[in-house]
């Protein structure tokens, strides 16, 4: 393998190179960039020895044997006994299952606690009778987790671990959420076990999770003195902009960190609570990164959310005690038909929203964008010409829906004072109309040259030969192409029309 630009004469190298690099003196792989993704030498090569009948990919786990047994107090009991004439012998299912003493000693020395309770250990052999011992190592909590979710299936069954038919019922798991460091041993354990379980007929899924996201960790802003190692308090930094250690006059580095108490950089999740509350630390968290990325803490952020939320409150507050006094209440479903321009502007509004929104929760998780949709909708309603209209009540109507998953609790207050008796988390999700997003009008660019001299609305479905129409009739056409010569009229459907004169 060669580092890019690099030669391979050998004496010109201090180091072995490390990185990415190309293929050289691979034959037909030479210039491919090494690695095992799309187009490069490692699939590359596999390609090449099936197409040549000189081997063939596979995918190996590396799933090595897996010791499952630890000198621990705190795991499930292997149930099985040691008999000096049997040998090892598992519980009769009668017996099962094995439970935790509870008059166990930590003293910290030797093997498990359980190996000092003679009373738990000694039990006759279920095969002979003969005074025989438990075993005293017991399982590594990878085996629990390897399984949890059959048991969510069917909680409370006292006789086996699961109902094969309530499991078949669930699973697979829907979506599955947590962090990077499952994402090797327990995904594989778990996979490796749900296999195990349908070979042996007790379950019909093949593979135990459907989705999975690995969510980002929240990070905070830490400061580090570089010459002694240790972290600085960001209250004990008197300007952020210039941090300097106040017992060395060392200037700190700074990073952006997983919060931890050691670097002092952790958010007590009850002060946010207590200032903001609970919906706009959510808003702030949903909104701040995609679910699978790192989270910035940053203040000011937080206080942003707030600020909408609170922007919310009055567009809808203020909505209802102007509707309220109205003698002319709104149907709860608007017209479609026969709206005014800027109904049909906030029309557009919500339902774009609406489906935005629909689509970033069903899809990838996009719940930062769902939000920007959310303060797009609040502004365009707050913007409206439309306030008296209909279509206004379908905005506020909708806006507090699509918050409800966001903002909770500020949603379901909302939805009460908007005069439901249920909650807002029980009512229908908003649907999603495609003819609120016909624009029925374009801008026209009416150009001489090539300068744009004037604009137009038009129909939106005018063809060319209209739009043209529409162009030479134009103001703007009038005043700059009387007593000239058109040589050629040049019309880009839904956009402009340019008119190309002589001399
Ligand atoms: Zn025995």
């Amino acid at each position: 393998m060669q580092p890019e630009g690099e030669s391979l004469d050998g004496d010109t190298m201090a180091n072995a190179w490390a990185g990415a690099g190309v293929m050289v003196n691979s034959g037909p792989l030479n210039d491919i960039p090494a690695g095992k993704g799309e187009a490069e030498s490692v699939p590359a090569a596999i390609a090449w020895l099936e197409a040549n009948g000189k081997g063939q990919g596979e995918s190996n786990y590396r799933l090595r044997d897996w010791l499952i047994s630890r000198q621990r107090y705190w795991g499930v009991p292997i149930p099985v006994v040691h008999c000096p004439e049997c040998g090892i012998v598992p519980m009769p299912d009668e017996q099962l299952p094995v439970t935790l003493p509870q008059d166990v000693e930590f003293s910290g020395r030797g093997a498990s606690p359980l190996a000092q309770l003679e009373h738990w250990v000694n039990v006759p052999c279920p095969t002979c009778d003969r005074p025989a011992r438990r075993e005293t190592d017991t399982m590594d909590t990878f085996i629990d987790s390897s399984w949890y979710f059959l048991r969510y299936t069917d909680a409370k069954n006292p006789e086996s671990a699961f109902e094969t038919a309530k499991a078949n019922g669930w699973m697979p798991v829907d979506q599955y959420v947590g962090g990077i460091e499952h994402a090797i041993l327990h995904l594989l354990y778990s996979r490796f076990i749900t296999k195990v379980l349908r070979d042996r007929g007790l379950l019909s899924c093949d593979e135990p999770f459907e989705r999975l996201l690995t969510q980002g960790m929240v990070q905070n802003t830490a400061y580090k003195n570089p010459k002694t190692g240790k972290y600085v308090a960001p209250e004990n930094v008197a300007d952020p902009e210039n941090p300097i250690d106040p017992d060395t006059g060392d200037v700190l580095e700074v990073f952006y960190e997983k919060m931890s108490k050691s670097k002092y950089n952790g958010v007590d999740p009850k002060a946010v609570l207590a200032k903001y509350g609970a919906d706009t630390a959510r808003m702030f968290i949903l909104f701040k990164a995609p679910p699978e990325k790192d989270l910035e803490w940053d203040d000011a952020d937080v206080e942003g959310q707030f600020r909408f939320l609170n922007r919310v409150w009055r567009l809808v507050t203020e909505y209802i005690a102007v509707r309220a006094h109205s003698s002319t209440p709104h149907p709860s479903s608007a017209p479609q038909q026969d709206l005014g321009k800027d109904e049909k502007t906030l029309r557009r509004a919500i339902h774009t929203a609406i489906q935005a929104i629909t689509e970033d929760i069903e899809g990838d998780y996009q719940f930062n964008t769902a939000v920007s949709e959310l303060m797009k909708l609040s502004n365009a309603l707050n913007d409206s010409a439309a306030k008296e209209s209909p279509v206004y009540t379908e905005g506020i109507r909708a806006l507090v829906l699509l918050l409800a998953p966001f903002a909770p609790h500020m949603a379901d207050e909302l939805w009460h004072q908007l005069g439901h008796s249920e909650s807002v988390h029980r009512a229908p999700w908003p649907v999603f109309d495609p003819k609120a997003l016909v624009v029925d009008e374009i801008t026209l660019v009416i150009q001489i040259m090539g300068k744009t001299r004037g604009t137009l609305e038009v129909p939106a479905d005018s063809d060319k030969a209209a739009l043209e129409k529409y162009a030479r009739e134009s103001e703007a056409a009038q005043r700059y192409l009387t007593g000239k010569e058109i040589k050629k009229v040049i019309v880009v459907p839904g956009k402009l029309v340019n008119f190309v004169v002589a001399g």
